[in-house]
């Protein structure tokens, strides 16, 4: 049978780093087993849609590299991939279980149910529905409908026994049937629930393996109960432990927690996100991190998904970026970092520019931080008390300030090699080496005891500034 998986998330606006894990997930066992990796849309709660969420979705499967076999832009046999577009089929197979006794029409109003509710929270008890309209003779709910009562369609849970669950990294899980609620499959706008329409879909859609948050695991009692019901086949289940945020809460914007779109926007590589979120919660039988994606797809073993949470750790994502930048070819490079370089450079070079992006390739951790690394390049010079200190602390360095401006002096073409050579004849000549020799003249140009490369530091500072500040 060919495997078949599919990332089925809810337009809610925020996709955040949870769900992203699961979709890379879902994408490495599909391709791992030459199989299809299917994108549907979830989006039957029309209440929590918010405007774009689906072009944001796409936007990000797209720049992380997944290859959508079927969705909504790419209609094959099992479509239509969004389910609002779907609501006839849902219609159709939960009168199929009212037919079979397996679900019923319910009338309850609104009042009746919060009656219920208050009289579980009175003993203390979760929520079941009661039941009754599950009483209902034929002709009753027959004349319901034709007066046009609003209804909803229920699932008729057994209520003893128990229900098994068997998932492929939690194992066996038994459910008591008897906390089972009579869910809502149907909603009173016709809409089918998620808990309903994942089921009818996931079955429709010829789908093997479902991988999925953690928070469906109990769920998915009922979801085997409507299997059965129509004596369907069930998937393999995969359920994920979750992903919690730096702060050990749950994933969410309220948090401030970042997007897979707010990470690439801050200068985050998409290869680099990809490669470490699949690590967490996953881990490969060979000892290796970085890992490309033909690599991850050979390596990936469902069998060694984690059953305990990770946490998101903003520093280990940045080493990922860090590495995967440092190694990118030098044009590449540049061109991803200049869009992030807010300082204007309209004045300079652009061997200039090149220059100065070029020496953070291999210290820069995200595109955004450039502008801090190089921000001393476009401000005027402060020297702190430090600096300050160090330049009044030995007698020679004044005769290294006059030697190396007569050097400059000299020089006729403006690089860093000529500049090297200036202050190596600085050392011949005043006799001083190390920091005695560095440090005044990084301190006279910089203002700042640290940077990168002298040479190159002093090369963009320019020879016009340089002689100035000397
Ligand atoms: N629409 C659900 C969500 O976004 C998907 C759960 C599932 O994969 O079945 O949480």
């Amino acid at each position: 049978m060919k495997v078949r998986t599919r990332f089925a998330p809810s337009p809610t606006g925020f996709m955040h780093l949870g769900n992203l894990r699961t979709a890379i997930f879902e994408y490495l066992l599909a391709r791992k087993y030459d199989g299809d990796f299917i994108l549907r849309i979830e989006d039957t709660d029309k209440s929590r849609q918010v405007d774009g969420a689906i072009e944001f979705i796409y936007k990000t499967l797209e720049l992380c590299g997944f290859k959508i076999d079927e969705g909504p832009m790419n209609e094959k046999e099992y479509g239509p991939y969004i389910q609002s577009e779907r609501k006839e089929i849902y219609k159709k197979y939960a009168l199929d279980l009212v037919e079979k006794g397996k679900a019923y029409y319910c009338f309850c109003t609104e009042e009746e149910l919060e009656e219920m509710r208050n009289k579980a929270n009175m003993r203390k008890r979760p929520f079941l529905y009661d039941g009754r309209c599950s009483k209902l003779s034929k002709e009753k709910i027959q004349e319901n409908l034709d007066k046009g009562i609003p209804y909803v369609i229920r699932q008729k849970m057994p209520k003893t026994g128990v229900t098994i669950v068997e998932d492929e990294i939690y194992g066996k899980i038994k459910i008591d049937n008897s906390i089972l609620d009579d869910q809502i499959l149907l909603k009173s706008d016709g809409y089918p629930t998620y808990n309903f329409a994942n089921v009818i879909d996931d079955h429709l859609m010829a789908i093997t393996h479902v991988i999925r948050g953690k928070e469906y695991l109990d769920q998915t009692a009922k979801y085997n109960l409507l299997y059965d019901a129509f004596a369907w086949e069930k998937p393999k289940y995969i359920h994920v432990a979750m992903v919690l945020g730096e702060d050990g809460t749950k994933l969410s914007k309220r948090n401030g927690d970042a997007s897979f779109m707010d990470l690439y926007d801050a200068g985050y590589l998409p290869e680099a996100i990809v490669n470490y979120l699949v690590l967490l919660g996953w881990s490969p039988e060979v000892n290796q991190e970085i890992f490309t994606m033909p690599e991850l797809i050979a390596n990936f073993n469902e069998k060694r998904i984690s059953k305990s949470s990770s946490q998101y750790d903003l520093k280990k994502l940045q080493w990922f970026n860090h590495h995967y930048i440092s190694k990118m070819e030098k044009d590449t490079y540049l061109n991803w970092v200049k869009k992030y370089l807010e300082y204007d450079v309209s004045d300079k070079t652009e061997k200039w520019v090149n220059h100065l992006l070029l020496i953070y390739q291999n210290t820069l951790n995200y595109g955004q931080e450039i502008n801090d690394l190089v921000a001393n390049f476009f401000k005027e010079i402060e020297v702190d008390q430090e600096a300050q200190e160090f330049m009044e602390s030995d007698a020679i360095i004044k005769d290294v300030i006059k030697a190396f401006k007569e050097e400059v002096l000299k020089i006729e073409d403006w690089c860093p090699e000529n500049i090297s050579k200036a202050i190596n004849n600085v050392k011949e000549n005043v006799g001083v080496k190390g920091k005695l020799l560095y440090m005044p003249i990084r301190i006279q140009a910089s203002g700042l005891m640290h940077g990168p490369e002298l040479a190159d530091t002093l090369y963009l500072i320019g020879k016009e500034k340089i002689l100035a500040r000397f």
